[in-house]
């Protein structure tokens, strides 16, 4: 008896430690008393009323005692070898229950870290591609604050430090050169390009700035104005845009107010495009001239194309003068752009020479 609890004992401790749960000596303890209590206090009362009979039996036929009593015990003996077997069988099922139970864990946080890494590894990558995004507006997600993040040939949206329009303040009086103006009636043709009406004007308009010839090459329209004058925007801005035969680009801007209808622009009216990216070329002329106001001092500086790229090295010249257009020129633009213009940028320092 005391060999087979003993047996038990070590077989505990061996699934207890392989357990790891408790401390192999504290659980070899408890194991041996649980086994030892029905050994001896608790003799099972299956093998009692068995052992009754068999001493009432053994009464008529006198036999020993002795031979009695050790029958009884190797009943006892099986019985307890039995429930042994059984409660080692029961750990050992528990044991193979828990290790099975730990192994699904594993595997279920492996794949889970697994997914881990390849989500993060598509972000990394997505962030680290070069971005080719062509679409770009004035508000929203895809408005002037995310400009240079849409593509990354458009960078300088935001980080450059020359960026345009800005607020036209504390100018350098100076006596500017007048700007020579060179244009004629022209051929034309138009489009409403998503983000503008925009005009295209035949070869042969050009204007001189300091030594330098520039060529119009279109002009455009902004509501309310891009630029400010000490703070003060108008309602609507023409942006005339000249290129040199360096590819040096030279815009003038003419701010536009209410009053009076505006020639130029009622013949773009007249002439615009039922569908949006459809381009019309009308079989007559404008001249480029009408979009001069009479006066011609000029606010100037270097600055940036207002749009997407942001190319920077952009010879500004804004005139002081407005010129105006009627309340339902400005309401026919409106209902296509009611916004297109670009917040104003820092000067970031930047001189802005002014006409006397
Ligand atoms: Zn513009």
């Amino acid at each position: 008896m005391r060999n087979l609890i003993a047996l038990f004992a070590c077989s505990c401790v061996a699934l207890s430690a392989s357990a790891a749960n408790e401390p192999a000596a504290a659980a070899a303890a408890r194991l041996a008393a649980s086994v030892s209590r029905p050994a001896s206090a608790m003799v099972p009362s299956a093998t009692t009323k068995k052992a009754e009979p068999a001493e009432k039996k053994a009464e008529p036929k006198a036999e020993p005692a002795v031979s009695a009593t050790a029958a009884s015990e190797e009943d006892a003996e099986v019985e307890l070898s039995a429930k042994i077997a059984q409660r080692l069988a029961a750990l050992r099922e528990r044991q193979q229950a828990r290790a099975t139970a730990a192994a699904r864990a594993k595997k279920l946080a492996d794949a889970k870290r697994r997914q881990d890494e390849q989500a993060a590894a598509a972000a990394a990558a997505i962030a680290a591609a070069p971005k080719h995004g062509t679409v770009w507006s004035y508000e929203g997600e895809s408005g002037p604050a995310n400009w240079s993040k849409i593509n990354a040939d458009w960078a300088k949206c935001g980080t450059g430090n020359r960026q345009s329009p800005i607020d036209l303040r504390d100018g350098i009086k100076v006596n500017l050169e007048q700007i020579s103006f060179d244009y004629h009636p022209s051929s034309f043709s138009e489009v409403n390009n998503g983000h503008t009406i925009q005009v295209t004007v035949g070869g042969g308009n050009f204007i001189t700035v300091g030594n330098t010839v520039y060529e119009l090459q279109e002009f455009h329209f902004h509501r309310p104005s891009e630029e400010k004058i000490n703070g003060k925007g108008t309602e609507m801005v023409i942006h005339l845009v000249h290129k040199s035969a360096e590819g040096k680009i030279a815009i003038v801007a003419v701010l536009l107010e209410r009053g009076q209808p505006h020639r130029l622009m009622q013949t773009i009216w007249d002439n615009l495009p039922l569908e949006k990216f459809d381009t019309v070329a009308p079989s007559i002329v404008l001249d480029p001239t009408d979009a001069l106001p009479e006066r011609r001092d000029y606010f100037t500086y270097m600055g940036s194309l207002t749009e997407p790229p942001c190319t920077e090295g952009v010879l500004w010249m804004v005139f002081k003068q407005p010129m105006q257009a009627s309340p339902a020129q400005m309401a026919l633009f409106s209902r296509l752009y009611p916004l297109n213009a670009r917040p104003v940028q820092p000067t970031a320092g930047r001189m802005v020479k002014e006409s006397n």
